[in-house]
């Protein structure tokens, strides 16, 4: 039995950026909704620790020219300038904002919000780190949705929480709304809307090693796909440097913010060889690859793949690496750090006031996605139309204003920024647009899809081959990428599609059935896997997050672009897109 529902705008993600949308378009759209596959706080941007960016310039000066400078630069200069201008000018608007709606971010003694430096923020272009993170203690993704959640009530925004969408109803460029499955019973709703903002987060789950959450499988991003629609710059993703080590389990930058360093066996402060200006505080990709590095040479701790974090005061006060070069107490660490502090506890038993704690690179953030314009509208191919009625917001979404890597803080103003430019350009849509006429059958697909993995009698089980999924691509397609080894995850990733087909679940029932629903993820894992396979063998270059050692330059000459996969007839197309310059143009990075 299909349940058919109509609303004027539709979100289809309950994070920051869907959140964000679906208050401000409900500001003029009355009738919006919000689908979730999960409760809306239980969303990953409730597990950000570190900060949202601004150059508010509360704690020393800051302007949004050295804002915008830096998110180029840590991009590895292929971010698209004139996005990159849009964030660093109304990233401070949004955070105030955030803070009239009551979320309580940190004070200083004059009751202005407090801020923290974070890796790859500088002042001057570049000359030293700048304190631009705004925060509240370590929970600042959770504040950020608890607030907005509680606005979106408030304004009657009207939510279908977990419900899973498995299809976009798309004909002609149109976008007619979604197809869900309920997942307490199993039952398909179809959605029929003039406006829908994609907001479904990353796909971290592609990989063994990673900080993402159990659902973050970038599941409309692989519909989008299927819908030969274009995916753009999906080589670049970014692996955090400080993962607990063997868990993934996410340790906030905001450590190094606060004066932390990474040590190696040797008890060396290796940044410092690395990145002689910003060490401990360089761009994520240059600390990922620093580590490695590390440990490569014999220098991880006891010889193993992981290095130390060192949060001690001792070790703080010793390199006087504190904010502003200021000693630190424990007392302020703990008060600071308290969530941090206590999963190095919990998860790995050490005492970070008094030891190094171990970590390695993880898998953490999608630098690519859906492509679309600055409106946040969703591009049907690299240059040129887009697809009405549809539009991205958040990490699943390539605006571009990462480009080949994220600094930290950046992901979250990125929702909040272009979360409202989509909230409020759904809302202008929809007052002039009619509803686009559903199409016959449109719950069809998702019925067959789910259906032929209800009756799948095959040998194949989707944990093992979910398993070698992410073992192939965290070796091959990781912080290090050499031609042959991309080729050889790309056609495991497709040996691993065919046994796909074959599969079988054991939980035939319709109740609350996460059997089928995540054995359908993986058949998005798998998508994803392979573009992102492919876009990185393609790319016969180093940039940002990513690096082949068989290619170790950037080569603006010619890659100094986007690229473009699209599905054509069941095989891969590539093009390709200019980067935007404006005022910045490509230099060395050095940190
Ligand atoms: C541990 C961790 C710490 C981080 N710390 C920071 C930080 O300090 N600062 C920073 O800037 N960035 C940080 N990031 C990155 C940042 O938090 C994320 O990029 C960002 O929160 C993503 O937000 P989003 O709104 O795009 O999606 P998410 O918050 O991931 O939400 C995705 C939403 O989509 C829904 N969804 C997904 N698929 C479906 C489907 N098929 N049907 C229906 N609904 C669906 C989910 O239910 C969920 O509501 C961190 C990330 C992690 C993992």
């Amino acid at each position: 039995m299909t349940t058919h529902h109509q609303f004027e705008a539709l979100v289809v993600g309950a994070g920051g950026a869907g959140l964000m949308a679906a208050l401000y378009c409900s500001k003029t759209v009355k009738n919006t909704a919000v689908i979730s596959k999960l409760y809306p706080t239980r969303s990953h941007t409730g597990t950000a620790q570190g900060g949202v960016a601004a150059p508010l310039g509360n704690m020393e000066e800051d302007n949004w020219e050295w804002y915008m400078y830096d998110t180029v630069k840590g991009g590895d200069y292929l971010v698209d300038q004139d996005a990159a201008e849009v964030l660093a000018k109304e990233s401070s608007d949004a955070v105030i904002e955030l803070e009239h709606m009551g979320l309580p971010f940190d004070r200083t003694p004059d009751g202005k919000i407090e801020q923290r430096r974070f890796g790859g923020h500088t002042r001057n272009f570049g000359e030293a780190p700048v304190m631009r993170s705004c925060k509240a203690a370590d929970r600042t993704g959770h504040m950020i949705l608890q607030t907005l959640y509680q606005q979106c009530i408030k304004q009657n925004v009207q939510f279908f929480d977990e419900y899973q969408v498995i299809d976009l109803i798309i004909e002609d460029k149109v976008c007619r709304g979604v197809v869900a499955i309920q997942i307490l019973t199993g039952e398909v709703h179809v959605f029929h809307s003039k406006a829908t903002l994609l907001a479904v987060g990353g796909f971290g789950r592609v990989w063994s090693v990673t900080s993402n959450a159990h659902s973050l499988t970038g599941d409309t991003v692989a519909t989008i796909y299927r819908h030969g629609l274009p995916l753009e710059d999906m080589e670049f993703f970014q692996f955090h440097p400080t993962g607990i080590y063997k868990m993934g389990v996410l340790l906030s930058e905001a450590l190094r913010g606060e004066g932390a360093v990474f040590i190696n066996d040797k008890g060396e402060r290796f940044m410092e060889r690395y990145a002689p200006n910003m060490k401990d505080l360089a761009s994520r990709d240059v600390s990922s690859r620093s580590i490695y590095l590390e440990i490569r040479e014999g220098r991880g701790i006891k010889g193993k793949d992981y290095v130390f974090i060192d949060a001690t005061p001792a070790t703080i006060n010793k390199y006087k690496s504190g904010p502003g070069g200021k000693e630190v107490t424990a007392e302020h660490l703990e008060h600071v750090l308290p969530d941090v502090f206590e999963m190095a506890r919990v998860y790995l038993g050490v005492e970070p006031l008094k030891e190094g704690i171990p970590i390695q690179p993880t898998a953490h953030y999608a630098m690519g996605g859906i492509p679309t314009d600055l409106q946040t509208r969703v591009l049907a191919e690299a240059t040129g139309s887009i697809v009405t009625g549809l539009f991205a917001a958040g990490e699943c979404a390539c605006v571009s204003v990462h480009g080949a890597n994220r600094l930290g803080t950046n992901s979250l103003v990125d929702l909040i920024v272009f979360g409202r430019r989509g909230g409020k350009a759904m809302a202008e849509f929809v007052q002039h647009a009619d509803y686009a006429p559903r199409p016959k059958d449109p719950e069809a697909s998702t019925v067959a899809q789910i259906n032929r993995i209800r009756a799948g009698q095959g040998q194949e089980l989707p944990g093992k081959i979910r398993v070698e999924m992410q073992k192939v691509m965290m070796d091959w397609v990781g912080v290090f990428r050499e031609g042959p080894n991309v080729q050889k995850a790309l056609d495991t990733v497709r040996e691993l599609q065919q046994r796909y087909k074959n599969i079988s679940v054991q939980d035939a029932s319709a109740t609350f059935n996460t059997d089928i629903l995540e054995a359908w993820e993986l058949g998005c894992l798998l998508d994803l896997a392979e573009v992102t396979a492919l876009s990185a063998l393609n790319r016969t270059e180093s940039r940002g997050a990513h690096w082949r050692e068989d290619f170790p330059k950037r080569d603006d000459v010619n890659w100094l672009k986007h690229t473009f996969v699209t599905l054509k007839n069941g095989r891969q197309e590539l093009s390709y897109k200019p980067v935007t310059l404006t005022k910045f143009e490509p230099k060395e990075r050095k940190y």
